[in-house]
Order: C-alpha cells, then structure tokens, then sequence
C-alpha cells in the first residue's frame, strides 16, 4: 500500500453479504461493492438481491444466491454455488432477520430453535466453510451484525436477546482461535436503524401498548443523545471499517452504532 492509496478500500477482496436484500445488510453490500469488493449477495428473495446488484458499481462482478439461512441444506447449496463462482471469500458478513417480538415467556420453543438455526448455527456452517479458504489466504473478516440488546437486553424481545448473547459468545471464542491466522471476528451492534425491521418494532410497540406508532417513535428517540435513528448507510460504513485491510489488529470487539444511547463508559 502505497501513502496515496486511499484508506479502507476493499480492492481484490470477496465478500458475502448474507441478509442483502434490504436494511442494513444491502447498505452494507452496496458499500462494500463501492469500496472495490466483489460481493455475493444472500437472502430469500432472488428478484430483490438481482434488484440491489443492479445498483452496485459494474454489476456483473457480482453474485445473488437465494437461501433460507434456517435451512441447513440451503445453506449447503449456497456454499457450493459460490466456492463454484466466486471461489472462498475474504469477509463474511453474518446477518438475517431479528426474531419476532414479545415477552421471553411468551415464546413457544420452536420460536428459540428457529432463532438459533437462523443465526447461531447458519453462521457455524458458514464460517466452517469459509474459514479454510480465509486460512489460506492468510486474510479474514468475520463481521456479525447483532444488536445492543448484547450490553443491555431490550425489552419485549425475549428470543433475540438470548440468541445474540449466543452469537457473541461464539464470536469472542472464534476471534481467539482465529487470531493467529490473521482473521478477525467482530461484531457491530445497531441501535435504532431505519429499515423495515425498525418499523415492525415500531408497530408491535404501538399494538402492545395501545398507542400511535408516531408516539412509541417519539419516546425511543428520547433513549438516544443523538434524537435520530441511524440511517442503514451509518451502520454499514462500521462494517466496511472493519472489513478493511487497516483493522487487522482489531479482533473480538462489539462496535456499537447507536447514536449514544447504551450508558455504560
Ligand atoms: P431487516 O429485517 O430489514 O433485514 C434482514 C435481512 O435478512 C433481509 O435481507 C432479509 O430478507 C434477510 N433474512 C431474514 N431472514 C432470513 C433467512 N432466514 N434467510 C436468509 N435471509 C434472511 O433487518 P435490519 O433492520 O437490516 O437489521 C439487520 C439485523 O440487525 C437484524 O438481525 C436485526 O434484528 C438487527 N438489528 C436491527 C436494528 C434496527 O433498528 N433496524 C437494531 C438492532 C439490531
């Protein structure tokens, strides 16, 4: 790298962007595809991935691969298909849909065992598949994206504040086991994003506590010193920060994005 090579680019390195087709996951693609990656965009819905990788810079570098990342089988399939196209990828960006809403006792089992499929246990199969590939490049990112419900639980969301306790336990043990080999495994932790993830909270708060939607937003605004909500684009721009070559020595950490509003120093 040369003094006149801009700073956090992501030239000559791969990436797969599971959960791309919408919120902070396509932001995070379409950043990454800016900054020089190569991206495979992953979700359910192939017409709205082929949507997004029309807008990225020279689309055809690109790759969309529909899966349901509660699925084992799916996930295997993906996998294949991309070691096929694109070969293995430098980063991965663990992320899928937050676990519906509601008190911890109020969820049926099966909701925790689909939580921990989708995100547990797909991230597992995923960075099982792709850490060799890592390994040999000497170079690794592993990025997920949880929430702050991992310093201090959220209320109402019973199930995820669990599995992303899970999630982060597992990433503090895999950046350890995966430091020697120059992989880094961090996690960032959104506050209040403006996707549609956001508006269902908004709305289940509102039904929950027979109020306007406009009120529930107004006191959650209140939570955060910055009185906005991020835009995906401020969430992604953590995420390409540390998928670049410049946060090599950064491993093990959960970055939160959340405009001020966790308390603790
Ligand atoms: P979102 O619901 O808008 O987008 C989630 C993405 O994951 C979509 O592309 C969706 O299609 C995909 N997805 C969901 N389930 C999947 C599955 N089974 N298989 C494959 N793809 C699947 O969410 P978002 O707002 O962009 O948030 C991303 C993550 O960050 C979520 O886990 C969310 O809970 C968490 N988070 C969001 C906020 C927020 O305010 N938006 C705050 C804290 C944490």
């Amino acid at each position: 790298m040369t003094s006149s090579t801009p700073l956090f680019q992501l030239n000559g390195l791969s990436a797969l962007v599971c959960g791309a087709s919408q919120g902070i996951g396509r932001a995070t693609a379409q950043l990454f595809a800016h900054q020089g990656a190569r991206v495979v965009l992953l979700a359910r819905d192939l017409e709205k991935l082929e949507a997004t990788r029309k807008t990225l810079p020279s689309p055809e570098e690109h790759l969309c691969v529909s899966a349901d990342l509660a699925k084992s089988s799916a996930i295997d399939s993906a996998v294949e298909t991309i070691l096929q196209q694109m070969g293995s990828v430098h980063i991965l960006v663990n992320n899928a849909g937050g676990p519906a809403a509601g008190p911890l006792l109020d969820a049926q089992p099966a909701a925790f065992e689909a939580a921990l499929n989708t995100h547990l246990l797909a991230q597992l199969q995923l960075c099982k598949a792709f850490v060799p590939g890592m390994k040999a490049a000497g170079f690794g990112r592993i990025i997920n994206i949880i929430s702050t419900s991992v310093r201090t639980p959220i209320a109402n969301l019973g199930v995820s504040n669990t599995i992303r306790a899970a999630v982060a336990g597992f990433a503090k043990t895999l950046s350890n086991e995966l430091a020697p080999h120059a992989i880094t495994v961090n996690n960032v932790l959104p506050g209040y994003t403006q996707t549609d993830r956001l508006s269902a909270l908004l709305q289940a708060a509102a039904t929950r506590e027979s109020t306007s939607v406009d009120m529930v937003r107004e006191n959650w605004l209140k939570q955060v010193p910055a009185r906005r909500f991020a835009k995906p684009e401020e969430v992604a721009a953590a995420l390409a920060f540390l998928a670049s070559r410049e946060a090599g020595y950064i491993t093990g950490v959960s970055l939160q994005v959340d405009g001020g509003r966790i308390g603790s120093i």
